[in-house]
């Protein structure tokens, strides 16, 4: 009875492996100052938890618009981005149309695709990770291509495609989702394109920043593409609490936000340097709030002995050009400095092994 395109799909998978010190979901690593937790047990205590909530969410967005720089009419809330996502592939272009994915990406563009039944056109990355604007001008005029996901920065690489390249791919009548998960890290943006076509939106996540228990989602475009994406969005999609919690957030905490993004940007290129001064490490440099590196061995393996030692990363090495690769998102200082001396003695302890089996 089910769908026979089921087969093919993978569900998404994430880290669930328990460690003390866990740096696999790129999440904040500091957790809401204990104020503002009292401030929000205050709130919640009002909510009436038996009654829909706001399906417009108009006090969030109220809050959002200010703290995004945009008008309310230009926001669509989701339940995170990847919400956003599915919305985004079953509303632009036919379900027979190519959605074009640089790959390797964050692997929800494919599988929304995938859900909906479109051809996923998936072209691999040169080899400084930026966009291969021939291969991918090809594909998208051989699959009649009209939705393309770019993760910017990328996810996992942690770098910018080029701009330039994205416009160019735009002109072929392309219509252009810009992922900005990481905006905070970074701060680069298509916010004044996605304000002012119609074939460009961007999106933006409070997940980064510290609610990613909260699930909220954002994406800007012009307010004629806001109205027609609004007809496929499910009636109370943000729940009440979410809210609550980050309308108190985005206003009373946002000194809170500015210092932890400020904290983990330093952290980035503290483990960065320490990263690269590390024998047989290849590190990639980062705008996000993670860091892709790769070392001589197989990553499964130096996972495992990360593992051992109480650290949890991520392991890429699964997606394609990305053969023995490993992310870290980057964590407190402690954290940071904890995985730094995990990795060395991971890489030690692996060397000596190879030198004994040889
Ligand atoms: N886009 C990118 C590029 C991401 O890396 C992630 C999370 N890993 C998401 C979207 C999903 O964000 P959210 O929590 O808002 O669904």
């Amino acid at each position: 009875m089910l769908s026979r395109r089921l087969k093919s799909l993978k569900a998404y998978k994430t880290e669930t492996t328990p460690a003390k010190i866990k740096l696999s979901s790129n999440e904040l690593p500091l957790d809401l100052p204990g104020e503002l937790k009292e401030k929000i047990s205050q709130e919640i205590k009002k909510i009436s938890f038996n009654r829909y909530p706001d399906p417009h969410s108009e006090e969030l967005k109220e809050v959002l618009s200010d703290f995004l720089g945009v008008p309310e009419r230009n926001i669509m809330l989701g339940n995170g981005s990847d919400e956003l996502i599915y919305y985004l592939s079953v509303a632009v272009g036919e379900l027979n149309e190519g959605v074009y994915i640089p790959i390797p990406t964050f692997p929800m563009y494919e599988i929304s695709a995938k859900v909906f039944g479109r051809p996923a056109v998936c072209v691999p990355l040169d080899k400084t990770f930026d966009i291969d604007l021939e291969g991918s001008l090809r594909a998208v005029k051989e699959n009649s291509v009209r939705l393309a996901y770019y993760s910017y920065p990328n996810n996992p690489t942690g770098n910018l495609f080029s701009r330039d390249k994205i416009l160019r791919i735009r002109e072929e009548g392309v219509f252009s989702v810009i992922d900005e998960a990481y905006y905070h890290y970074c701060g680069d943006t298509f916010l004044e394109e996605a304000l002012h076509r119609e074939d460009t939106v961007i999106l933006r996540t409070l997940s980064k920043i510290g609610l990613a228990s909260l699930r909220v989602g954002m994406l800007i475009g012009k307010e004629e593409v806001i109205s027609e994406l609004e007809k496929v969005r499910l009636p109370f999609n943000i729940t009440y609490p979410s809210q609550v919690i980050a309308r108190i957030v985005l206003t009373e905490g946002r000194y809170f936000i500015d210092s932890a993004v400020s904290k983990v940007i330093a952290e980035r290129e503290k483990v960065y340097r320490e990263l690269r001064e590390m024998d047989g490490v290849e590190v990639f440099p980062s705008r996000a709030n993670f860091i892709l590196f790769k070392t001589p061995f197989d990553a499964d393996r130096v996972h495992e002995e990360l593992v051992k030692r109480g650290v949890l990363i991520r392991n890429m090495s699964y997606l394609p050009g990305l053969e023995g690769c490993l992310r870290v998102s980057v964590g407190k200082p402690e954290e940071n400095d904890a995985f730094l001396e995990a990795l060395k003695e991971s890489i030690n302890y692996l060397t000596t092994r190879s030198e004994k089996s040889t």
